[in-house]
């Protein structure tokens, strides 16, 4: 092979021109110590906050705590392939995790890797874990709605596409599963879901993703996996690098859902990292940033203004609160920073009122502007009768013969509790909800039994898709409760009643 001296000397120049770019500079420290997932490292002067450093094993950790001998850093991987003395570098980055729809469908670790055995992930977007969030112009207001297909809430609690709507409650109330039904329900809606979980079982895990995948959700849903068993920085990280998924739809003018399963555990892991990085604890021996933690993730959930493209981010962080306190640090702190709560509530769970929601503490302070028309007609006197339910219920226990009114309001009330009792993976479309209940608000089932209101429910269901399909299909269209569909839910539910009363 013959070998041009030209040839060599293009090489050599090119490798002179490129030399100075070539060097780069590097920072490079020592650990001193390691252990519990954080590490102490000497001689990183220039090391930014919240920087990206990679240890000697290929490990990679984030500098938190910048102090002046030396640096702190949680480790994001395995800290027991870490030794005194190994050598550390700064990247000059902030952390990022793939993005895009490769991640659609996959099951990820909180560094957005596999753990799905699906194969890797190849995606030509990142994102850092951490970005700013859109500020008051690049907003608009909450106006559409997020239907979760679960009648409570979407008749009383309504959740619009941008919020963040706290789901709070003891344990084994049914936080996890209203979540996983609001999952199910996006099917053939255009909103992608995100599903965090955070220090859960591993068992757990396995049984949420095997539900969605059962139920057909998987096909446009994440699930980011930090579990109980993963180091504290991980489960530190994991729903920043959800929300990073999140923000990838939202950008695009798209629509997604994140769940962040829960927050307590977060603020727990932090707490863990935070200790061990010798911050000074304050209540609760929380660390003193916990708000801050948990208000810059959240304000990350937004509706765009139009001219951003109008995407949004819904959020439902889970909060488990002990024993019913829900005036703990943490519960308050994210009441204060999000649109709402749904609260849950123990004895209702046990009394078989499920989902086990109060009505009297929940709250949604977008309200009805996330309902379509329709739903908010037929639920605005919902509230008010449950409300005076409970309150005669108290008194009525005292009192043998009450007033007729009285007894009507009971029995209204205690009906309206039967037809928004609801079972697991069973989400109401909006137009069957709306059915419903203006059938319950219409007294069409004061004279039934408790017991005969799911067939009630049901055999209406069947009645008008046989012989009066075009209701559903007009709340659909119209959105509105006109009067000729008031006038059609009318004949269709005497109807129904007579051949109902008559079995
Ligand atoms: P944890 O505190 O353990 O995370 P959780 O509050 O998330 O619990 P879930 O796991 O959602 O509660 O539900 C607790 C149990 O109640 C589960 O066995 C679930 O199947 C059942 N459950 C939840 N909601 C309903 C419902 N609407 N109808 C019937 N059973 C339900
Ligand atoms: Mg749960």
């Amino acid at each position: 092979m013959a070998i041009r001296a030209e040839e060599i000397t293009s090489l050599i120049k090119e490798q002179i021109e490129n030399y100075e770019e070539t060097l780069k500079m590097e920072n490079v420290g020592t650990v001193i110590s390691v252990g519990d997932g954080v590490a102490r490292v000497y001689g990183l002067d220039n090391c930014m906050s919240s920087e990206m450093l990679e240890f000697s094993g290929g490990v990679y950790g984030i500098a938190l705590n910048l102090e002046r001998d030396n640096v702190g850093v949680i480790i994001l991987g395995d800290d027991t392939k870490i030794k005194e003395g190994d050598q550390v570098k700064t990247t000059g980055k902030i952390i990022q995790v793939p993005v895009g729809d490769a991640l659609v469908g996959r099951v990820v670790d909180a560094l957005g890797q596999p753990i799905d055995g699906k194969g890797p992930i190849v995606t030509d977007h990142f994102s850092n874990i951490e970005v700013n969030v859109p500020n008051v112009v690049e907003r608009q207001s909450v106006h559409e709605p997020l239907q979760t297909g679960i009648k409570a809430i979407d008749a009383m609690i309504p959740i619009g596409r941008g919020q963040r709507e706290l789901i709070i409650g003891d344990r084994q109330t049914g936080k996890t599963a209203i979540c996983v039904d609001t999952i199910i329900n996006q099917k053939d809606t255009d909103v992608f879901c995100i599903y965090v979980a955070i220090g859960q079982k591993q068992s757990t895990v396995f049984e949420i993703v095997e539900t969605l995948r059962k139920a057909g959700a998987m096909e446009y849903t994440t699930v980011v996996a930090a579990n109980a068993s993963d180091p504290a920085p991980m489960q530190y990280i994991a729903p920043y690098a959800g929300t990073a998924f999140g923000e990838f739809f939202r950008n695009n003018s798209k629509h997604a859902l994140i769940i962040y399963d829960d927050l307590y555990k977060h603020a727990v892991a932090y707490r863990e990292v935070s200790l061990l990085l010798r911050r000074p604890p304050g209540r609760e021996a929380f660390p003193g940033d916990v708000f801050n933690i948990h208000s810059r993730l959240l304000e990350r959930s937004a509706k765009l203004s139009p001219e951003k493209g109008g995407g949004s981010l819904t959020a439902l962080p889970i909060v488990e609160t002990q024993g019913g306190d829900y005036s703990a640090y943490i519960p308050t702190n994210v009441i204060s920073i999000t649109d709402g709560q749904i609260y849950l509530q123990g004895d209702l769970f046990y009394a078989g009122i499920r989902p086990a929601v109060n009505v009297g503490l929940s709250v949604s302070r977008v309200g009805g502007s996330a309902q379509i028309p329709a739903m908010k007609k037929v639920a605005g006197t919902l509230r008010l009768d449950l409300a005076q339910y409970r309150e005669l219920q108290a008194f009525a226990q005292f009192s043998s013969d009450l007033d007729k009114n009285t007894q009507a309001q009971l029995t209204r009330g205690e009906r309206l509790v039967e037809v928004l009792k609801q079972g697991q993976y069973t989400p109401v479309p909006v137009a069957r909800q709306i059915l419903i209940i203006w059938a319950a608000g219409n007294g069409y089932l004061d004279d039934l039994k408790n017991d005969q209101v799911v067939a009630f429910e049901a055999g209406l269901n069947k009645y008008v898709d046989e012989k009066y399909a075009q209701i559903i299909e007009k709340i659909n269209k119209d959105k509105k409760l006109t009067e000729e569909i008031v006038g059609l839910l009318k004949t269709a539910c005497d109807g129904f009643k007579s051949a109902f009363t008559e079995e």
